[in-house]
Protein backbone atom coordinates (compact mmCIF):
# COMPACT_ATOMS: atom_id res chain seq x y z
CA UNK A 1 0.00 0.00 0.00
CA UNK A 2 0.91 3.27 -1.25
CA UNK A 3 1.41 6.09 2.23
CA UNK A 4 0.35 9.04 1.15
CA UNK A 5 2.40 11.89 3.16
CA UNK A 6 -0.13 15.28 3.83
CA UNK A 7 1.59 16.49 6.80
CA UNK A 8 3.30 18.92 5.64
CA UNK A 9 4.83 20.29 2.09
CA UNK A 10 8.05 20.52 4.25
CA UNK A 11 8.53 16.46 3.36
CA UNK A 12 9.45 17.31 -0.15
CA UNK A 13 13.00 15.86 -1.48
CA UNK A 14 15.30 17.85 -3.72
CA UNK A 15 14.46 17.74 -7.22
CA UNK A 16 17.54 15.89 -8.88
CA UNK A 17 18.20 19.44 -10.92
CA UNK A 18 19.05 20.52 -6.98
CA UNK A 19 21.15 17.84 -6.16
CA UNK A 20 23.58 18.84 -9.60
CA UNK A 21 23.37 22.25 -8.59
CA UNK A 22 24.24 21.05 -5.11
CA UNK A 23 27.22 18.99 -6.56
CA UNK A 24 28.45 21.78 -9.06
CA UNK A 25 28.15 24.52 -7.08
CA UNK A 26 30.62 27.05 -6.71
CA UNK A 27 31.79 27.94 -2.87
CA UNK A 28 33.50 30.03 -0.57
CA UNK A 29 33.27 30.86 2.88
CA UNK A 30 30.00 33.25 3.72
CA UNK A 31 30.72 34.91 7.00
CA UNK A 32 34.01 36.47 4.62
CA UNK A 33 30.88 36.90 2.26
CA UNK A 34 32.86 34.83 0.11
CA UNK A 35 30.35 32.27 -0.99
CA UNK A 36 29.33 33.07 -4.59
CA UNK A 37 26.45 30.71 -4.60
CA UNK A 38 25.36 32.21 -1.20
CA UNK A 39 25.45 35.69 -2.87
CA UNK A 40 23.52 34.70 -6.25
CA UNK A 41 20.80 33.41 -3.83
CA UNK A 42 20.51 36.44 -1.73
CA UNK A 43 20.45 38.60 -4.98
CA UNK A 44 18.22 36.88 -6.52
CA UNK A 45 15.47 36.61 -3.14
CA UNK A 46 16.04 40.46 -2.56
CA UNK A 47 15.25 41.02 -6.71
CA UNK A 48 12.20 39.12 -6.49
CA UNK A 49 10.45 40.70 -3.07
CA UNK A 50 11.73 43.75 -4.40
CA UNK A 51 14.06 44.77 -1.62
CA UNK A 52 17.16 46.21 -1.41
CA UNK A 53 19.05 43.33 0.44
CA UNK A 54 18.48 39.53 1.90
CA UNK A 55 20.00 37.10 4.07
CA UNK A 56 20.08 33.10 3.99
CA UNK A 57 19.21 31.93 7.15
CA UNK A 58 19.00 28.45 8.24
CA UNK A 59 14.86 27.93 8.54
CA UNK A 60 12.21 30.20 8.57
CA UNK A 61 12.16 30.19 12.81
CA UNK A 62 15.46 31.76 12.57
CA UNK A 63 14.43 34.76 10.16
CA UNK A 64 11.77 35.40 12.39
CA UNK A 65 13.74 35.45 15.27
CA UNK A 66 16.55 37.88 13.78
CA UNK A 67 13.48 39.93 12.79
CA UNK A 68 12.44 40.23 16.92
CA UNK A 69 16.20 41.17 17.72
CA UNK A 70 16.64 43.58 14.93
CA UNK A 71 13.55 45.56 14.94
CA UNK A 72 13.34 45.41 18.60
CA UNK A 73 14.67 46.21 22.08
CA UNK A 74 14.42 43.58 25.10
CA UNK A 75 11.30 45.02 26.63
CA UNK A 76 9.13 45.95 23.79
CA UNK A 77 6.16 44.43 22.77
CA UNK A 78 5.27 43.13 19.96
CA UNK A 79 1.84 42.27 17.67
CA UNK A 80 1.06 39.31 16.20
CA UNK A 81 -2.12 37.36 15.43
CA UNK A 82 -3.59 34.84 17.94
CA UNK A 83 -2.60 31.96 15.51
CA UNK A 84 0.50 33.25 14.46
CA UNK A 85 3.33 30.76 13.37
CA UNK A 86 5.69 32.69 15.79
CA UNK A 87 3.28 32.38 18.61
CA UNK A 88 2.77 28.74 18.42
CA UNK A 89 5.72 27.02 16.99
CA UNK A 90 8.62 28.86 17.54
CA UNK A 91 9.49 27.76 21.15
CA UNK A 92 8.86 31.54 23.09
CA UNK A 93 12.19 32.32 21.19
CA UNK A 94 10.91 36.08 20.63
CA UNK A 95 10.40 36.13 24.67
CA UNK A 96 13.14 34.13 24.96
CA UNK A 97 15.99 35.26 23.25
CA UNK A 98 14.64 38.73 21.95
CA UNK A 99 13.49 39.80 25.75
CA UNK A 100 10.08 40.99 24.06
CA UNK A 101 5.93 40.36 24.94
CA UNK A 102 4.28 38.71 22.62
CA UNK A 103 0.77 40.71 22.44
CA UNK A 104 -1.92 38.43 20.76
CA UNK A 105 -4.81 39.89 18.50
CA UNK A 106 -7.29 37.55 17.46
CA UNK A 107 -7.10 36.04 13.69
CA UNK A 108 -9.97 35.63 12.28
CA UNK A 109 -10.27 32.56 9.91
CA UNK A 110 -8.88 34.32 6.77
CA UNK A 111 -5.64 35.14 8.51
CA UNK A 112 -6.51 38.79 9.09
CA UNK A 113 -6.79 40.66 12.28
CA UNK A 114 -9.45 43.47 12.84
CA UNK A 115 -7.70 47.23 12.32
CA UNK A 116 -9.64 48.54 15.35
CA UNK A 117 -8.41 45.57 17.31
CA UNK A 118 -4.73 46.15 16.25
CA UNK A 119 -4.86 49.78 16.64
CA UNK A 120 -6.09 49.41 20.39
CA UNK A 121 -3.64 47.12 21.05
CA UNK A 122 -0.84 49.38 20.18
CA UNK A 123 -0.02 51.23 23.45
CA UNK A 124 -0.03 54.42 24.00
CA UNK A 125 3.11 56.64 25.78
CA UNK A 126 2.61 55.95 29.59
CA UNK A 127 5.43 54.95 31.98
CA UNK A 128 3.89 51.54 33.04
CA UNK A 129 3.77 50.55 29.30
CA UNK A 130 6.69 48.61 27.23
CA UNK A 131 6.76 49.89 24.14
CA UNK A 132 5.07 48.61 20.73
CA UNK A 133 7.75 48.24 18.03
CA UNK A 134 6.84 45.44 15.61
CA UNK A 135 4.06 44.14 14.12
CA UNK A 136 3.94 40.42 12.65
CA UNK A 137 1.67 39.08 9.30
CA UNK A 138 1.77 35.91 7.95
CA UNK A 139 0.86 35.18 4.15
CA UNK A 140 -0.42 32.79 3.64
CA UNK A 141 -1.41 31.89 7.22
CA UNK A 142 -1.06 28.28 7.85
CA UNK A 143 -2.72 27.90 11.57
CA UNK A 144 -5.66 29.62 9.46
CA UNK A 145 -5.86 26.74 6.93
CA UNK A 146 -3.62 28.58 3.83
CA UNK A 147 -5.32 31.98 3.90
CA UNK A 148 -4.18 34.29 1.73
CA UNK A 149 -3.83 37.83 2.91
CA UNK A 150 -4.34 40.71 0.14
CA UNK A 151 -1.99 43.28 -1.10
CA UNK A 152 -5.30 46.19 -0.21
CA UNK A 153 -5.24 44.30 3.49
CA UNK A 154 -1.39 44.48 3.57
CA UNK A 155 -1.07 47.68 2.79
CA UNK A 156 -3.66 49.12 4.99
CA UNK A 157 -2.82 47.31 8.25
CA UNK A 158 0.85 48.00 7.52
CA UNK A 159 0.01 52.09 7.26
CA UNK A 160 -2.01 52.04 10.26
CA UNK A 161 1.45 50.51 11.94
CA UNK A 162 3.56 52.58 10.05
CA UNK A 163 1.37 55.41 11.52
CA UNK A 164 2.01 54.33 14.78
CA UNK A 165 5.97 54.10 14.14
CA UNK A 166 6.19 50.51 14.29
CA UNK A 167 7.58 48.74 11.72
CA UNK A 168 6.28 45.62 10.04
CA UNK A 169 7.46 41.89 9.50
CA UNK A 170 5.53 39.67 7.37
CA UNK A 171 6.81 35.57 8.19
CA UNK A 172 6.18 34.99 4.46
CA UNK A 173 7.15 31.20 4.72
CA UNK A 174 4.88 30.47 1.98
CA UNK A 175 4.68 34.36 0.34
CA UNK A 176 4.92 32.39 -3.21
CA UNK A 177 1.69 30.66 -2.40
CA UNK A 178 -0.33 33.36 -1.75
CA UNK A 179 1.37 35.38 -4.95
CA UNK A 180 0.20 32.44 -7.10
CA UNK A 181 -2.98 32.25 -5.16
CA UNK A 182 -4.07 35.70 -6.62
CA UNK A 183 -1.62 35.61 -10.02
CA UNK A 184 0.37 38.72 -8.84
CA UNK A 185 4.35 38.88 -8.01
CA UNK A 186 5.66 38.45 -4.25
CA UNK A 187 7.15 41.55 -4.57
CA UNK A 188 2.93 43.43 -4.40
CA UNK A 189 2.84 41.23 -1.17
CA UNK A 190 6.28 42.53 0.37
CA UNK A 191 6.04 45.92 -1.11
CA UNK A 192 4.14 47.51 2.17
CA UNK A 193 6.27 46.61 4.69
CA UNK A 194 9.79 46.73 6.16
CA UNK A 195 10.76 42.99 6.05
CA UNK A 196 9.72 39.83 4.99
CA UNK A 197 10.89 36.13 4.88
CA UNK A 198 10.42 32.99 2.80
CA UNK A 199 10.91 29.51 2.91
CA UNK A 200 12.76 27.47 0.32
CA UNK A 201 11.77 24.13 2.08
CA UNK A 202 8.49 24.64 1.89
CA UNK A 203 6.29 22.99 -1.58
CA UNK A 204 9.45 25.11 -3.12
CA UNK A 205 10.59 21.50 -2.41
CA UNK A 206 15.07 22.86 -1.50
CA UNK A 207 16.28 20.68 1.47
CA UNK A 208 17.43 23.85 3.91
CA UNK A 209 16.90 27.06 4.23
CA UNK A 210 15.18 30.90 4.35
CA UNK A 211 15.35 34.37 3.35
CA UNK A 212 15.07 37.20 5.44
CA UNK A 213 14.90 40.39 3.33
CA UNK A 214 14.64 44.31 3.53
CA UNK A 215 16.37 47.19 3.58
CA UNK A 216 20.13 46.99 3.58
CA UNK A 217 21.05 48.62 6.36
CA UNK A 218 18.60 46.56 8.19
CA UNK A 219 19.83 43.25 7.06
CA UNK A 220 23.26 43.95 7.76
CA UNK A 221 22.18 44.61 11.70
CA UNK A 222 20.51 41.17 11.15
CA UNK A 223 23.20 39.21 9.60
CA UNK A 224 24.86 40.29 12.70
CA UNK A 225 22.53 38.87 15.42
CA UNK A 226 22.65 35.30 12.69
CA UNK A 227 26.31 35.29 13.71
CA UNK A 228 25.22 35.51 17.41
CA UNK A 229 22.40 32.94 17.39
CA UNK A 230 25.39 30.35 15.38
CA UNK A 231 24.19 30.66 11.76
CA UNK A 232 26.89 31.81 10.45
CA UNK A 233 27.61 29.12 7.89
CA UNK A 234 31.04 28.63 5.79
CA UNK A 235 30.64 26.91 2.32
CA UNK A 236 26.63 27.45 2.50
CA UNK A 237 26.60 27.58 -1.33
CA UNK A 238 25.86 24.05 -1.27
CA UNK A 239 22.31 24.20 0.70
CA UNK A 240 21.87 27.66 -1.58
CA UNK A 241 22.20 26.29 -4.81
CA UNK A 242 19.10 24.15 -3.98
CA UNK A 243 17.55 27.27 -3.23
CA UNK A 244 18.09 29.15 -6.21
CA UNK A 245 16.68 26.27 -8.46
CA UNK A 246 13.83 26.55 -6.04
CA UNK A 247 13.14 30.09 -6.36
CA UNK A 248 13.95 29.96 -10.54
CA UNK A 249 11.79 26.48 -11.15
CA UNK A 250 9.36 25.76 -8.34
CA UNK A 251 6.92 28.87 -7.42
CA UNK A 252 5.05 28.54 -10.72
CA UNK A 253 4.40 25.03 -9.91
CA UNK A 254 2.88 25.48 -6.54
CA UNK A 255 -0.41 25.99 -8.44
CA UNK A 256 -0.88 22.28 -9.57
CA UNK A 257 -0.62 21.78 -5.34
CA UNK A 258 -3.54 24.45 -4.93
CA UNK A 259 -5.54 22.48 -7.51
CA UNK A 260 -5.19 19.63 -5.42
CA UNK A 261 -5.87 20.76 -2.27
CA UNK A 262 -9.24 21.77 -3.87
CA UNK A 263 -10.01 18.64 -5.24
CA UNK A 264 -9.20 17.50 -1.76
CA UNK A 265 -11.37 19.57 0.00
CA UNK A 266 -14.24 19.33 -2.67
CA UNK A 267 -13.92 15.47 -2.42
CA UNK A 268 -13.90 15.60 1.16
CA UNK A 269 -17.01 17.40 1.12
CA UNK A 270 -19.09 14.79 -0.05
CA UNK A 271 -17.66 12.23 2.14
CA UNK A 272 -20.65 12.32 4.56
CA UNK A 273 -19.90 13.22 8.58
CA UNK A 274 -16.38 15.33 6.92
CA UNK A 275 -16.75 19.00 7.89
CA UNK A 276 -14.41 21.01 5.45
CA UNK A 277 -14.74 24.48 3.48
CA UNK A 278 -13.63 23.88 0.61
CA UNK A 279 -14.68 27.80 -0.44
CA UNK A 280 -12.14 28.70 1.63
CA UNK A 281 -9.05 26.45 0.45
CA UNK A 282 -7.21 29.16 -1.38
CA UNK A 283 -3.73 27.54 -1.00
CA UNK A 284 -2.39 24.31 -0.73
CA UNK A 285 -3.66 23.41 3.44
CA UNK A 286 -6.72 21.77 3.64
CA UNK A 287 -8.44 21.66 7.27
CA UNK A 288 -11.09 19.18 7.91
CA UNK A 289 -12.64 17.38 10.46
CA UNK A 290 -13.21 13.98 11.40
CA UNK A 291 -17.14 12.68 11.87
CA UNK A 292 -18.78 13.56 15.09
CA UNK A 293 -20.08 10.04 15.86
CA UNK A 294 -16.55 8.32 15.26
CA UNK A 295 -13.90 8.51 17.96
CA UNK A 296 -11.04 11.03 16.95
CA UNK A 297 -8.54 7.91 18.20
CA UNK A 298 -10.01 5.21 15.97
CA UNK A 299 -10.35 8.09 13.42
CA UNK A 300 -6.56 8.77 13.98
CA UNK A 301 -5.68 5.28 13.71
CA UNK A 302 -7.40 3.75 10.60
CA UNK A 303 -5.97 6.78 8.63
CA UNK A 304 -2.60 5.59 9.79
CA UNK A 305 -3.35 1.97 9.27
CA UNK A 306 -4.71 2.86 5.95
CA UNK A 307 -1.54 4.99 4.62
CA UNK A 308 -2.69 8.18 5.19
CA UNK A 309 -0.70 10.67 6.66
CA UNK A 310 -2.12 13.93 7.76
CA UNK A 311 -1.70 16.33 10.82
CA UNK A 312 -3.53 16.18 13.81
CA UNK A 313 -4.88 19.54 15.29
CA UNK A 314 -6.74 18.95 18.38
CA UNK A 315 -10.39 18.44 19.06
CA UNK A 316 -11.84 16.90 15.16
CA UNK A 317 -9.28 19.29 13.94
CA UNK A 318 -6.95 17.66 10.96
CA UNK A 319 -4.36 19.35 8.64
CA UNK A 320 -3.49 18.06 5.05
CA UNK A 321 -1.00 19.83 2.88
CA UNK A 322 -0.64 19.03 -0.25
CA UNK A 323 3.02 18.92 -2.46
CA UNK A 324 5.57 18.11 -5.35
CA UNK A 325 5.12 14.45 -4.02
CA UNK A 326 1.57 13.99 -3.81
CA UNK A 327 0.00 13.89 -7.05
CA UNK A 328 -3.68 14.04 -8.40
CA UNK A 329 -4.36 10.46 -8.80
CA UNK A 330 -3.14 10.45 -4.57
CA UNK A 331 -5.89 12.89 -4.02
CA UNK A 332 -8.43 10.78 -5.27
CA UNK A 333 -7.01 7.83 -3.81
CA UNK A 334 -6.75 9.40 -0.12
CA UNK A 335 -10.99 10.61 -0.85
CA UNK A 336 -11.67 6.50 -1.64
CA UNK A 337 -9.78 5.53 1.77
CA UNK A 338 -11.44 8.44 3.88
CA UNK A 339 -14.63 7.33 1.98
CA UNK A 340 -14.16 3.99 2.57
CA UNK A 341 -13.09 4.20 6.37
CA UNK A 342 -16.07 6.46 7.45
CA UNK A 343 -18.98 4.06 6.09
CA UNK A 344 -16.99 1.35 7.74
CA UNK A 345 -16.67 3.47 11.15
CA UNK A 346 -20.17 4.74 10.79
C1 LIG B 1 7.09 26.69 8.46
C2 LIG B 1 6.83 28.07 8.90
C3 LIG B 1 7.79 28.83 9.54
C4 LIG B 1 9.17 28.33 9.99
O1 LIG B 1 9.70 27.38 9.31
P1 LIG B 1 10.95 26.47 9.70
O2 LIG B 1 11.79 26.62 8.49
O3 LIG B 1 10.35 25.13 9.85
O4 LIG B 1 11.59 26.99 10.90
C5 LIG B 1 7.48 30.13 9.86
N1 LIG B 1 6.29 30.63 9.58
C6 LIG B 1 5.32 29.94 8.95
C7 LIG B 1 4.03 30.60 8.66
C8 LIG B 1 5.55 28.62 8.60
O5 LIG B 1 4.59 27.93 8.00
Amino acid sequence: MKIIDMRSDTITLPTEKMRRAMYEAELGDDVYGEDPTVNELEQLAASMLKKEAALFTSSGTMSNLLVVLTHTHPGDEVILGSEAHIFWYEVGGAATLGGVVMRTVANDEYGQMDLDAVEGAIRPKNIHYPQTSLLCLENTHNRCGGAVLTPDYTSTISDLAHAHDLRVHLDGARIFNAAVALDILASELAKPVDSVCLCLSKGLSAPVGSLLCGTGEFVERARKWRKMVGGGMRQAGVIAAAGIVALRDMVSRLAEDHANAKRLAYGLSHIPGITVWPERTQTNIVMFESPTDVLVSEFIRQLDMRGIKVGYRGGLRFRAVTHRMVTEADIDEVLERISQLVRELS
